[in-house]
């Protein structure tokens, strides 16, 4: 762990400049806005350690995929997350001395990241080695109303000295990938262009022919007055700049505002991209600084007032969900259906790809209850979108007649990922689209998805698994063989519990849909099994056999469903006895010593345990919970939020509560090590879970909503937002009591405990010591 950070409830901030801190600090305080994204890095020059990181949403690299030995199926390429040309940078000379933090003297550094407002901002004190000392302060955001624009305001004043000082902003395509398989730089420059007060940059990438422009404007003030600009225009391969110098008397601010336009292909025609590019800048520019900021600052407003949650009492608490709430919106606001959401959303290079199961398992419960139903609408799009590709990522791993897999990591339906035990067998990732599918529908009660875009995803996922799963002679019984569940510290395993579980439930869900959607609309019935060429009969009948006679693996003794056939054979040894010196064990350990080990990576048996819940009585949650928790290192992200969800529903809620601050502070605290690497932004919605699931108890069953409130014995009170089929409600709970306002929408009915209450549209229910 790392605690450097100052506790607050809205911002996150930084006293002191600490260089070994700066990589984690440039994924802590990363800003984005659903179409692009940006590391904290300094906009004046940095010559110690960085992570440059320049995202464009959509934009990739399919990198030749690097491996010891080839396996048949592997894919080509693995799809990298693109750090793209700069545009955040502006040099600083003072007197002729660059300024370069690794190089003089900081006092009084402060970087702050105001969620509330979507805004980073830094201040520090410089001493630079020719004795000069100015006060800088630099403020940026990426507009979410105009998406295609930064902002930056920077500004210096000298303490000590009249002189001179000059800037320089500029744009960089000479940049590269710090995971490049092959130490290759991605982009092409197709045009350069610096002209007075402006600068801009085309590129394209080597493959896939992705375009982007980056433009840049600036003006600059001395005490606020617009300073008249006589740069030096410098236009070079792969880098466009202005420089400018101005003298400057002791305490006179001078402040550069540097305007950008960041533009993408998956946008705009490649033929338009450099003018618009021009357009889209001047209209910032003319817009000002002042009220860019202000009408983003509204912007944010309007998510926070959807998506906050509040919680009085625990600072640590409050900014630590706000943080991961924030991140979230961030990262993915809905309106694109060719998006996703990456591991690392616009953070870091890791994981590259852009979509994982944690999207469909993780996110789309915290999109489903903070945004509109369109944002999740448009998650599931994109699976349905990229079915033809998932079937023939079966069909090359020897699958017939419209299975489909999923990848495990994608960017445009193909499967990226290459390790064997993961690309081919951790195939669970199949159930959680199919599961999203259905959880879609519960929450906002449009059927009709199933009937438009669901069923065939669902046949396509069925037909794998019917494929997939085997018939065991002795023991009479379909078990599946060679897979990887959740817990990656365990590979090539048979019948793992969760795998089979989620298989043989999607074949269930995908008989009934069939049965919907055959009551509700024949015709498109009849075009989907024409489409797919599915004989209903035969295909239902093989799934209602699967589901009537899976293997699940029990241990006799307990009655714990085990992870896996042979798991007790394992050495049981608790987590807690792990030496604390060699945690994280993946970062310490062999990988043969982790696979032999019975120690858990992340929730495996209990995801199902969580998704399936209603299956079970609390004693068998208990039971799983109490045998497995122990066993369990989380050591993935998507892991502690599970446990807290579960045993907030077992009624330990001290466990939860800390299992709550280990989820929403992992990347605050760096827990797992590894926070320069970027954000963990898909566990972020599992944070988010285990409030309002976990600690609220929220549920959804036969339609309504069910709330089972506890709340932790460090909190006050806490509050949420929920959007449930054309209502908006905020919950508060409270030592008292707890509290439900109808905010939008019509009447609504719900459950708190197992009473039934019917609130008004415009009023609330209060109900003391429920
Ligand atoms: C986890 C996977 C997850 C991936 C991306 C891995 O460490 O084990 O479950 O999909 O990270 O978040």
């Amino acid at each position: 762990m790392n605690e450097y950070l100052k506790h607050d409830e809205w911002c996150i901030i930084e006293e002191g400049f600490k260089p070994e801190n700066h990589r984690a600090s440039e994924s802590i305080f990363s800003l984005g806005n659903g179409n692009m994204g940006q590391r904290a890095m300094f906009e004046e020059h940095y010559s110690g350690e960085t992570l440059q990181g320049t995202y464009v949403a959509g934009v990739y690299y399919p990198d030749k995929t690097r491996v010891g030995w080839w396996k048949n199926g592997y894919p080509e390429y693995f799809a990298k997350v693109l750090n793209a040309p700069t545009w955040i940078n502006i040099d600083v000379k003072i007197n002729g001395e660059m300024l370069d933090l690794a190089k003089c003297e900081v006092s009084n550094f402060v970087r702050t990241l105001n969620m509330k407002e979507g805004v980073l901002e830094r201040s520090f004190i410089a001493t630079l080695s020719n004795g000069n000392k100015v006060k800088v302060e630099a403020k940026r955001f990426l507009s979410i109303v105009t998406s295609e624009v930064g902002v930056i305001r920077y500004s210096v004043t000298p303490l000590n000295f009249d002189g001179k000082i000059s800037f320089t902003p500029y744009i960089d395509a000479d940049v590269m990938n710090e995971d490049s398989n092959y130490d290759e730089k991605f982009w092409e420059v197709l045009a350069v262009k610096s002209i007075k007060g402006e600068g801009y940059i085309a590129a394209k990438t080597k493959k896939l022919d992705f375009h982007v422009c980056m433009g840049m404007k600036y003006e600059v003030c001395k005490d606020g007055q617009k300073q008249e600009l006589h740069p030096i225009l410098t236009e070079e391969e792969k880098y466009v700049a202005n420089t400018v110098e101005f003298d400057v008397e002791q305490d006179q601010e001078l402040s550069i505002y540097k305007y950008a336009s960041v533009l993408s292909s998956l946008n705009h025609a490649k033929a338009d991209i450099f003018n618009n590019a021009q357009v889209v800048v001047s209209a910032a520019s003319e817009k000002s600084y002042g009220s860019l900021l202000e009408e983003h600052v509204s912007a944010w407003a309007d998510k926070w007032a959807h998506s906050d949650i509040v919680i009085e009492g625990d600072v640590a608490a409050q900014q630590a969900i706000r943080f991961n709430i924030f991140q979230m919106n961030q990262t993915y606001t809905g309106e694109d259906e060719r998006l996703n959401i990456g591991p690392k959303g616009f953070t870091g290079e890791k994981y590259g790809g852009s979509t994982y199961w944690d999207t469909e398992a993780y996110c789309v419960p915290f999109y489903l209850s903070t945004s509109k139903p369109e944002v999740t609408r448009n998650l599931l799009i994109y699976r349905h979108k990229q079915l033809q590709k998932a079937i023939e990522n079966a069909e090359k791993l020897g699958f017939t007649n419209g299975a489909a897999l999923y990848p495990m990591v994608t960017m445009n339906g193909e499967e990226c990922h290459n390790e064997w035990e993961i690309t081919f067998e951790e195939i669970h990732r199949n159930g959680a689209i199919a599961f999203a599918i259905y959880n879609y529908i519960r929450h906002t009660g449009d059927e009709k998805y199933l009937a438009e875009y669901g069923l065939d995803v669902l046949i396509g996922i069925s037909r794998f698994w019917s494929q997939r799963i085997t018939f065991s002679e002795a023991k009479k019984k379909y078990v599946m063989l060679g897979v990887t569940g959740p817990n990656e510290y365990e590979n090539n395993i048979n019948n793992n519990w969760y795998t089979s579980t989620i298989a043989n439930w999607c074949m269930k869900y995908t008989r009934e849909a069939l049965q919907i959607v055959k009551a509700s609309n024949p015709d498109r019935l009849k075009e989907i099994m024409s489409n797919l060429n599915f004989d209903f009969e035969v295909e239902t009948a093989k799934w209602k056999d699967i589901n009537e006679n899976m293997f699940y693996p029990i241990d006799e003794e307990t009655g714990v469903f085990l992870q896996q056939e042979g798991y007790m054979d394992k050495e049981q040894i608790l987590a807690a006895d792990l030496d604390p010196a060699i945690r994280p064990i993946n970062q310490h350990w062999s990988w043969d010593r982790i696979l032999r080990s019975c120690f858990i990576k992340q929730a495996d048996v209990l995801q199902g345990v969580y998704l399936f819940e209603d299956q079970f009585d609390e004693e068998t949650i208990k039971k799983n919970y109490d045998f497995y928790e122990p066993r369990t290192v989380h050591e993935s992200s998507l892991s502690p939020c599970i446990h807290s969800i579960l045993a907030s529903k077992i009624g330990d809620i001290d466990g939860a509560y800390q299992l709550y601050l280990r989820t929403s502070r992992l990347d605050l605290d760096d827990y797992n090590k590894e926070v320069h690497e970027g954000l963990h932004i898909t566990s972020m919605a599992g944070t988010w879970m285990s409030i309002v699931e976990g600690f609220g108890g929220l549920r959804v069953v036969n339609g309504k909503l069910v709330l089972n409130p506890l709340i932790p014995k460090e909190w006050k009170s806490y509050s949420f937002k929920i959007r449930f089929r054309g209502n908006l409600l905020n919950v508060r709970v409270s030592e008292e009591g707890v509290g439900v306002i109808n905010e939008e929408g019509e009447d609504i009915s719900l459950f708190i405990q197992d009473d039934e209450y019917k609130i008004e549209k415009e009023s609330s229910l209060v109900i003391e010591h429920a």
